[in-house]
């Protein structure tokens, strides 16, 4: 059994080498930029109006002041503001040259002879210097870069509409089990609906690839060759669920080494998924997961996404909170690092989920992240904060 960091070290020194592709700004979502993202302009392009009201001198406050002209967002003022006057401005627009304040609205009086006066006693300049955001030329977002909607506009504001990112990796998805059956059919006798294919299919697209189900094979050594060798010419990466352990029908691993694959680990210090292997052979990969839902999702998140980050060139973001416990946690053995599903509460903390062990699929209900438990560690008390892994 080795630790969850040698595990990840191990699997990182075989990584599926990935061409990148470009794509339109619309299906680059959650892909990876594989180029840096540059300003092509000063942000704001222009000093900028920040409130609606009269583009003016502050030295001529209170005024009265003349009204030039007035000057809405997208025009470019036609009259420089001298002394005693000023130009109505709204928000978001090219304050006039000369002009070193905008007075809000709310504080003009406008008088019989059209001009205006500022009735309250002092004021704000209210207009963005231009470049205040950004200069020409900066870098924005640097090749590596997870796009979120945010990355996306960022994008969308330096002109570019197609922007370079890794490509998708084709990851099929396997689900051993002769007591498997699909979700759309009816179990009778011992047999299990096979939920794991679809759960994986969604943790798969949430990290920015192409899930591929290639359906359910059964606890037989030569069929599941078969099944693996086939399915491996289509795929950049394959993730096994069940057949992980050390069971008499626990057969991925021993399938992976016949089929030449070389196996880097079968055994990972962390509860739920402890059976879990990695294995590649010719630039592809292979993960065996656990049969067990909860299992399986934790070893996604914990093993493969990294791993898949990795292969991407992708810039890790932090995406642990540290936050109190709710309620005392207890547990008998602590061999294991643990990872324990957890909702958050009104009150800033977390607290554990209903769950009952790594079968237990409808936990993942309510948990938006699992607290991570030290090894060693039994006891937490109420109050003591735990590193949560949101999911
Ligand atoms: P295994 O890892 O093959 O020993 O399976 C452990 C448990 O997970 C057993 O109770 C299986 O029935 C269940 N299981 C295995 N594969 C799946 C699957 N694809 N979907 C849902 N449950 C599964
Ligand atoms: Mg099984």
């Amino acid at each position: 059994m080795i630790l969850l960091e040698e595990a990840l070290a191990l699997a990182g020194k075989t990584p599926i080498r990935l061409e990148t592709v470009m794509v339109p700004l619309e299906e680059a979502m959650g892909k990876v930029l594989a180029e840096d993202v540059i300003s092509d302009r000063d942000v704001p392009p222009f000093p900028r109006a920040t409130m609606d009201g009269y583009a003016c001198r502050h030295e001529d406050l209170p005024g009265p002041l003349i009204v030039l002209e007035s000057v809405p967002a997208g025009k470019v003022p036609t009259q420089k503001v001298g002394k005693g006057q000023c130009s109505k401005i709204m928000t978001g627009a090219m304050a006039p040259e000369g002009a070193n304040c905008v007075i809000m609205q709310e504080y003009v009086r406008s008088e019989e002879d059209g001009k205006i006066i500022f009735t309250a006693g002092e004021t704000d300049n209210n207009i963005d210097p231009m470049g205040q955001d950004l200069k020409e030329g900066q870098l924005l977002l640097r090749r590596g870069t997870m796009l979120t909607p945010g990355h996306l506009g960022i994008i969308a504001s330096t002109g570019k509409i197609r922007v370079k990112v890794a490509k998708s990796l084709m990851i099929g998805i396997l689900a051993t089990g002769s007591e498997l059956i699909e979700p759309d059919q009816l179990p009778t006798g011992a047999q299990i609906r096979n939920s794991n294919s679809h759960q994986l299919a969604g943790q798969v697209r949430r990290a920015g690839h192409t899930p591929i189900n290639i359906g359910i094979v059964e606890d037989h050594r030569e069929t599941m060759a078969e099944r693996i060798s086939g399915a491996m010419e289509q795929l950049d990466l394959l993730i096994l669920t069940g057949g992980a352990s050390v069971g008499e029908l626990d057969l991925v691993p021993g399938v992976l080494e016949e089929l030449g694959f070389q196996l880097e680990y079968q055994r990972v210090a962390i509860q739920p998924g402890k059976p879990v292997s990695f294995a590649h052979r010719s630039g592809k990969a292979c993960f065996g997961l656990s049969g067990n839902p909860v299992s399986s999702f934790v070893q996604f998140e914990v093993l493969v996404r990294p791993y898949l980050e990795n292969c991407t060139g992708a810039i890790p973001v932090n995406k642990r909170i540290r936050i109190p416990l709710e309620k005392e946690y207890r547990r008998h053995r602590a061999d294991r690092q643990f990872f324990l599903p957890v909702c958050f509460t009104d009150r800033g903390t977390c607290e554990a989920v209903k769950y009952h062990g790594s079968g237990h699929l409808h936990a993942l209900d309510k948990a938006v992240g699992f607290a991570e438990i030290p090894a060693g560690q039994k006891v937490i008390e109420k109050g003591d904060k735990v590193h949560v892994r949101l999911i």
